[in-house]
């Protein structure tokens, strides 16, 4: 059993942070798109798995999961436990963790991560508000407000969200 930190980072441009749309961070609907491996054999996911505390799973006798997962290559069966959400606004640079998470025979892979619900960002000129927006994997990231809507911001400043990344580490308990 290993506890798990779920960190997320972003590279932003023009924006002072982006956030979950509603500010909250502890929504059990947010779901998240991760890789994964297996602790055994070192096999990792090609696909994403999708990762939401509102989708829980039973397995094992004690604590509820919401990733089981079979290994494709050694047949060790894992799973993943939400145990805890949180997080602060985003911002550029900064790693923010998102959930404590419990991992049996599988682990979550540091990389490119999607999300299942929308965002909002703050302008790092004016301080506005972005609309909502979509951060799904293999989708441009390009957020640009200005281009689009330039009622919103104002002016010809570039702001859009770089590169959206997950890094885990392990948790001290
Ligand atoms: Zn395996």
């Amino acid at each position: 059993m290993t506890m798990m930190l779920f960190n997320v980072t972003a590279e932003l441009t023009g924006l002072a942070h982006i956030e979950p749309v509603g500010k909250d961070w502890t929504d059990p609907s947010h779901a998240y798109n991760i890789k994964l491996q297996c602790e055994r054999c070192g096999w990792c996911t090609r696909d994403f798995v999708r990762l939401c505390m509102e989708e829980p799973r039973r397995w094992r006798k004690k604590g509820i999961d919401h990733i089981i997962c079979e290994c494709a290559d050694c047949g060790r069966r894992g799973a993943i436990g939400i145990r805890r959400q949180m997080g602060v606004p985003l911002r550029s640079g900064v790693e923010t963790t998102v959930m404590l998470l419990e991992c049996d025979g599988l682990v979550p892979l540091d990389g490119e991560v999607g999300t299942e619900f929308q965002w909002t960002a703050v302008s790092e000129a004016d301080g506005r508000e972005s609309d909502p927006f979509d951060m799904v994997l293999g989708a441009e990231l390009d957020w640009k407000p200005m281009q689009e809507e330039g009622v919103h911001m104002g002016g010809d400043v570039e702001a859009h969200v770089d590169s959206f990344v997950a890094t885990f580490s392990r948790a001290r308990v």
